[in-house]
């Protein structure tokens, strides 16, 4: 079983609705004694409000409680106890400095946990052609340093010495276990052996900008902004350092406790899957603070098409070249396994081209991929017309109902036939060389007419972010703004699929936390 996540670390809200449980549990032994059944049930109605209003706000969010340990200055906070962030904590707290770790979840990386289909894909040996290829974003340049830094070998020898074994499927690596929940509670161990401390069920709001340092606060998530100036005019923190400042005060919702630290590692994900707690809350700090970002769209996703063909071919899975097309140009290239589903086209091979389709589909430019249904024998338009008339030939005495089966799936073959206008019961020996030319031109040259990716909400994760030209791609810290760091996919690095944006989560993290570790006093 994994470690509870409330074990040895602050209390937490968990913590707090059983304390108020156990209240209510008192309370109404008292009412049995009175022997007053009207006002037992009546207390306990009020007993069920006063509890959720207490274990939420306004706005349904967790209330979440602070204990008083969380005294003096810390000399690095993490926002997001995703991938990033907690490799960004370990690394930081393994230089010695006193580190806190914030999530808004009772327990740490709900996404992670979710990753490779529940097997984790955390890395991938090949890492050819990283800039524009493995990795996108508007300066993809700015993953190699973080790569280099920390490689994939890296990256399995770090994760063996938490007790994470690698197995190998080609160049795509998983942990031996073939879980992900293992990944997650690996890292949360070693957290906790790194010495950092950790605050679950804490919605950080804002981050202000003090005369000298930053304010965070948490709370609801409407007010998501952050103010340049401090305005509470009271540090006592400062006292307790070695007459430096301090650099972030870090307000919580439900306490009145301020949380205090020296530098700030932002690592709380993309807007991909909302639900995991990845709601973009950084993009606001970030452009707040004085960063620019780079639009943000769904990556890794199914692509929505025009027409209603999709739903007689939904469910088939068939080998597949795709070239997109936007606004006529072609823009990418992908081969894969290719999923039709009744909203259009999905699969590994889509989602790796998605960002290019959401990019121009938002801009209002035309997107199209052709598909290649045939990439086995051949890309070329009067090769297949070729292959179609021997194929003729051999299968003369059947009707053009059989023409595609034993080549291509039975369901994609009737659409292919439906949409060159050819009969099924028409012999194939009756067949013109129009007809055929048509049937190969669709079968290699398919015209998928994109209206829209799959929302946030079922993107494996996001394209666009905090432009990185305002990072320094060795250390991940803000050029803007000193003792800020960014990790994970807040930034402008988008993967493809493969173990690629863990790679990223892991080599970004790294470097954030070892950078923001470094003792600057
Ligand atoms: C279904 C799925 C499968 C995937 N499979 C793979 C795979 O096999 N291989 C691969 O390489 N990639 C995979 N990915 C992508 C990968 O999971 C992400 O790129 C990676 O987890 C991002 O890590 P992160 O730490 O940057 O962000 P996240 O994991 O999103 O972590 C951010 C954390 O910050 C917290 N947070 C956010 N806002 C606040 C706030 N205001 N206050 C406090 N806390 C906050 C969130 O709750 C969250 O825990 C997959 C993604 C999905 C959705």
């Amino acid at each position: 079983m994994p470690v509870p996540y409330g074990a040895g670390i602050f209390k937490t809200a968990g913590n707090m609705k059983n304390n108020e449980k156990t209240n209510n549990k008192t309370n109404n032994k008292k009412n049995d004694r009175n022997n007053d059944r009207n006002s037992n049930r009546k207390n306990d109605r009020n007993n069920r409000n006063s509890n959720r209003k207490n274990d939420r706000n306004e706005d349904g969010n967790s209330r979440c409680s602070i204990p008083s340990s969380v005294k003096g200055v810390f000399d690095v906070a993490v926002i997001g106890a995703g991938a990033a962030g907690m490799m960004a904590a370990i690394e930081a707290a393994r230089k010695g400095v006193r580190v806190l770790l914030i999530e808004r979840n009772p327990a740490p990386g709900k996404k992670l946990a979710t990753t490779g289909n529940g097997r984790c894909n955390f890395t991938n040996l090949d890492m050819e052609d990283l800039a524009g290829g493995k990795y996108r974003g508007e300066n993809p340049e700015f993953a190699e340093a973080g790569i280099r830094c920390f490689p994939p070998e890296k990256t399995i020898e770090w994760f063996r010495e938490i007790g994470i074994e690698p197995k190998y499927r080609g160049t795509y690596v998983y942990p031996n276990s073939d879980q992900a929940s293992s990944v997650v509670t690996a890292l949360w161990d070693e957290v906790r052996n790194s010495g950092a401390e950790v605050i679950f069920d804490t919605l950080i709001r804002k981050i202000r900008k003090d005369e000298g340092g930053f304010k965070a606060f948490a709370g609801k998530e409407a007010d998501l902004s952050v103010v340049t100036e401090d305005k509470s005019g009271d540090h006592p923190a400062n006292t307790e350092q070695t007459g430096r400042y301090c650099d972030f005060l870090l307000d919580i919702e439900g306490s009145d406790t301020v949380i205090r630290a020296k530098k700030l590692i932002i690592a709380t994900g993309s807007r991909a899957v909302p639900k995991t707690g990845s709601t973009g809350d950084g993009y606001v700090w970030a452009k707040a603070l004085g960063h620019t970002l780079v639009p943000q769209v769904p990556a890794l996703t199914g692509v929505k098409c025009t027409g209603n063909r999709y739903k007689n071919m939904a469910g088939v899975r068939t080998d597949a070249k795709l070239t997109v097309k936007i606004d006529g140009d072609v823009v990418a290239k992908e081969e894969g396994e290719l999923q039709l589903t009744d909203f259009g086209i999905s699969g590994i091979p889509v989602f790796q081209i998605s960002r290019f389709v959401a990019y121009a589909l938002k801009d209002g430019k035309k997107a199209s991929v052709y598909i290649n249904f045939l990439p086995g024998i051949s890309d070329d338009n009067e090769e297949i017309f070729e292959f179609f008339k021997k194929r003729a030939e051999r299968l003369r005495n059947k009707e053009m109902g059989s023409f595609f089966t034993g080549l291509l799936n039975d369901k994609l073959g009737n659409v292919l036939l439906e949409l060159s206008g050819i009969e099924r019961k028409q012999p194939v020996s009756a067949v013109s060389e129009k007809q055929l030319k048509a049937l190969g031109s669709l079968s290699c040259r398919f015209k998928a007419e994109c209206e829209e990716v799959n929302p946030f909400q079922n993107a494996q994760c996001s394209a666009g972010g905090i432009n990185t030209s305002e990072v320094n791609a060795e250390t991940m810290e803000s050029k803007l703004v000193p003792g800020l760091y960014f990790a994970g996919e807040i930034l402008d690095i988008d993967g493809i699929c493969g173990g690629y944006n863990l790679q990223w989560a892991w080599s970004s993290g790294y470097m954030a936390g070892r950078a923001a570790g470094e003792k600057t006093i």
